[in-house]
């Protein structure tokens, strides 16, 4: 498994003290992304799933308040294999487990089953504005949405706020997700931030990306009134 960088977290990346590991590459190319040195499939360095499981154990005693590990990225799920297979050795030794995704993986269902906490990405509700800054389109991100709702499976879905990109018309998001059973979901909202700029080395596109309070409040009160449950970390 090739990991760029991994430590802890208290309560950002899932509930409680967490060791948060991420692995290495993605699918998209988002402007916006604050891991830029991630997003390689070669970045970082090649770890047995042996030695992070070994090391995972060696962390119990850190995973208080709930807490466990997480598997973020880049996208985790690009390593379908290995990261299925270190999810399912965790769950054998009761290690609390969550997963932050882009929500592209065709995979992510079967990952699912050993997750305790997901946390999934939802960038834009118009596929071709996503494909457009992402360079992947939302049929699959759709599908594991409802497919979540349907089952039942909790999940927390993440929508950066990015003026210019997708922050003009915060009902299509609600309406598109409240035609679905959202009893299990909540909804965060990540304003807009700089951190990662410098990691692009100059070649960093987006300009006034930053969101107003009153344009965070609008899609607070429109979700509030799709019946929608919001939450913050
Ligand atoms: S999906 Fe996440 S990790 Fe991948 S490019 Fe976008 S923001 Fe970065």
């Amino acid at each position: 498994m090739r990991i760029f960088g991994k430590g802890f977290n208290f309560s950002q990346d899932g509930p409680g003290n967490r060791l948060v590991y991420h692995l290495s590459g993605c699918n998209m190319h988002c402007p916006w992304c604050s891991n830029a040195d991630g997003l390689s499939a070669n970045a970082g360095k090649e770890y047995s799933t042996k030695e992070i499981l070994s090391e995972c154990i060696s962390c119990k005693a850190m995973f208080f308040s709930g807490g466990g590990v997480t598997f973020t990225g880049g996208e985790a799920t690009l390593q379908h294999d290995e990261l299925l297979l270190l999810l399912q050795k965790l769950k054998n030794v009761g290690i609390n487990t969550a997963l932050e995704t882009n929500g592209t993986s065709q995979y992510l269902f079967e990952l699912l089953d050993f997750v305790d906490y997901l946390i999934m990405d939802f960038k834009h509700y118009d596929g071709e504005i996503l494909k457009e800054y992402t360079g992947i389109g939302i049929e699959q991100i759709k599908k594991n949405y409802e497919n979540n709702c349907n089952s039942g499976r909790q999940q927390h879905i993440r929508i950066p706020l990015i003026n210019g990109v997708n922050t003009d018309l915060p009902h299509k998001f609600a309406e598109y997700f409240s035609s679905f059973d959202t009893s299990n979901t909540v909804f965060e909202f990540l304003p807009y931030h700089e951190y990662g700029k410098e990691k692009w080395k100059g070649n960093y596109k987006i300009q006034n990306g930053f969101i107003t309070q009153d344009v965070l409040e609008q899609f607070k009160n429109t979700f509030k009134k799709y019946g929608l449950t919001i939450t913050t970390t």
